[in-house]
């Protein structure tokens, strides 16, 4: 079989504190590991990102690491009266614990949801989607709604505000702040939660200045679903963000809105990641389920760029059994299939975009064993691997960041190499297939194809596609 091109992003959390399980983790296959603003102090982040960082550096990998924001999450007011609702119980729910409310109302931690409600057709979802209040009417200060799925409404509880009609989405006072710590920690990735519009993602664009650091636009609501071109274009990769996503939309249209999500990232060459549940029996058991290899198998097909996995390894208790599956899971799923969502007649392609495309035509005619492209940004490998390439694609970076940032995309190998600024085209060219046979192990009349530009280190001029047969060793 040959290497896995789906990569993978592990959660990290207590379950994985221990260096030697995050060892194991990364050598089963880990690519990139996230860290959950949602859970934990700041000070946890800081440490499991420092931790991620030695232990990659220790296996010799170069493994992404990613912080995602908490977003604009609502909670039930912690003076909010425990009730237990039927189906068909009228409720009232307000946003201010001042407004004039009947008792035994719910109230929300977030003054603007009355405003934000569409009467008819929000629902306010609490906890894991029970109970669930259709809105029903708008009154100057309240909403009036109705129990449609049963369940107890407790203090604290998070809640969720369906098809909530929201101007542009700042950041809270939580999410700045743990930006400046995920820059703190030399993030790799930021993941924004709850994008509704393009707009949404400028704000955190201008707090990360020029740290370089990419940002995922986490697709979890229908307004981000209505706007999704508009998003793609505007971040540098999307999640499909299966569990609020599921809250929103109902869990039946999540596996079309996947296929949606990641079709408009394949043709917009946007690195896309698949979220939640992937393998979640794996938390308490040493085997998925049928159902769920074939969640991640199809997910592959989809031709998602990366596959992720939650609590299953940041508080379960087969954290490395759990990599391990997703990456014999996702190795098989893709022999014999060519991923969805890749379309290679894409309009209004870029010049790079092109050339890539014809560097993997070239390389699928001729089989070649790999595609080997030095890169000074990453551009031209997104660029390439937005194609979906057969076999791997040798990236070497002479910059670590992007070789981090390349450890996501799908099938890239990010290989370190040194920077000669004076060097030839040719001994550039030397370079990289020595190091692509040595990672490769290629033997003796395999072939590959590499692109370059007409001068060293100049980024964005990749014209030349050259195939090179291996002969002897490149020293
Ligand atoms: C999700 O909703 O699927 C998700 C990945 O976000 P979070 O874990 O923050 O709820």
């Amino acid at each position: 079989m040959s290497e896995r091109r789906t990569k993978i992003v592990a959660t990290l959390g207590p379950a994985t504190d221990d260096p030697q399980i995050l060892r194991d983790m990364m050598r089963a296959g880990v690519d990139g590991v996230r860290i959950n603003c949602s859970h934990g102090t700041k000070e946890d982040w800081l440490r499991r990102a420092w931790m991620a960082r030695d232990v990659a550096a220790s296996v010799g990998r170069h493994v992404a690491v990613m912080f995602d924001l908490q977003g604009p999450k609502i909670r039930l007011h912690q003076e909010c009266v425990p009730v237990d609702l039927v189906e068909g119980d009228k409720i009232t729910v307000v946003g201010d614990p001042n407004a004039p409310a009947a008792s035994g109302s719910l109230v929300v931690d977030w003054p603007g949801v009355v405003d934000a409600a569409v009467p008819g057709t929000s629902e306010l979802v609490i906890g894991d989607g029970a109970p669930r209040i259709a809105i029903m009417e708008r009154t100057k200060q309240t909403l009036v709604g109705t129990c449609v799925i049963p369940g107890e409404a407790l203090p604290r509880r998070g809640a969720f505000l369906t098809h909530a009609h929201v101007d542009r989405m700042a950041l809270s006072t939580k999410d700045r702040d743990d930006v400046r710590t995920a820059i703190d920690a030399g993030a790799d990735f930021i993941a924004l939660s709850f994008v509704n519009q393009a707009d949404d993602i400028e704000e955190l664009r201008k707090l990360l200045g020029g740290t370089g650091i990419r940002i995922i636009a986490k697709i979890e609501t229908l307004s981000a679903i209505d706007n999704l071109d508009a998003i793609v274009e505007a971040t540098d990769a999307v999640m499909v963000a299966r569990g609020d996503l599921g809250v929103e939309a109902g869990v039946a249209r999540v596996p079309l809105l996947q296929k949606r999500i990641i079709t408009a990232a394949g043709h917009a060459g946007k690195l896309v990641i698949t979220a939640t549940q992937m393998l979640e029996s794996m938390s308490d058991s040493p085997e998925p389920t049928r159902a769920e290899a074939s969640d991640v198998a199809n997910a592959v097909m989809d031709g998602t760029s990366c596959v992720m996995l939650s609590g299953e390894t940041a508080t379960g208790r087969y954290p490395v059994e759990t990599v391990r599956q997703m990456a014999a899971i996702a190795a098989n799923a893709q022999e014999g299939v060519i991923p969805m969502g890749v379309d290679m007649t894409t309009p209004g392609i870029t010049v790079a975009e092109s050339v890539m495309r014809a560097a993997v035509f070239l390389a699928r005619d001729i089989k070649a064993a790999a595609l080997v492209i030095p890169t000074a940004t990453g551009g031209s490998v997104r660029a390439a691997a937005k194609f979906r390439p057969r076999r791997p694609i040798v990236a070497l970076c002479a910059d670590a960041n992007v070789a981090r940032h390349l450890a996501l995309e799908w099938g890239v190998i990010p290989e370190p190499l040194h920077q000669r600024p004076d060097e030839s085209v040719e001994a550039l060219v030397e370079r990289c297939l020595l190091r692509a046979q040595r990672r490769l192990e290629l033997m003796d009349g395999e072939r590959v194809v590499l692109t370059s530009g007409p001068q060293v280190a100049h980024p964005g001029a990749t014209s030349l596609i050259a195939v090179h047969r291996i002969e002897g060793d490149y020293t």
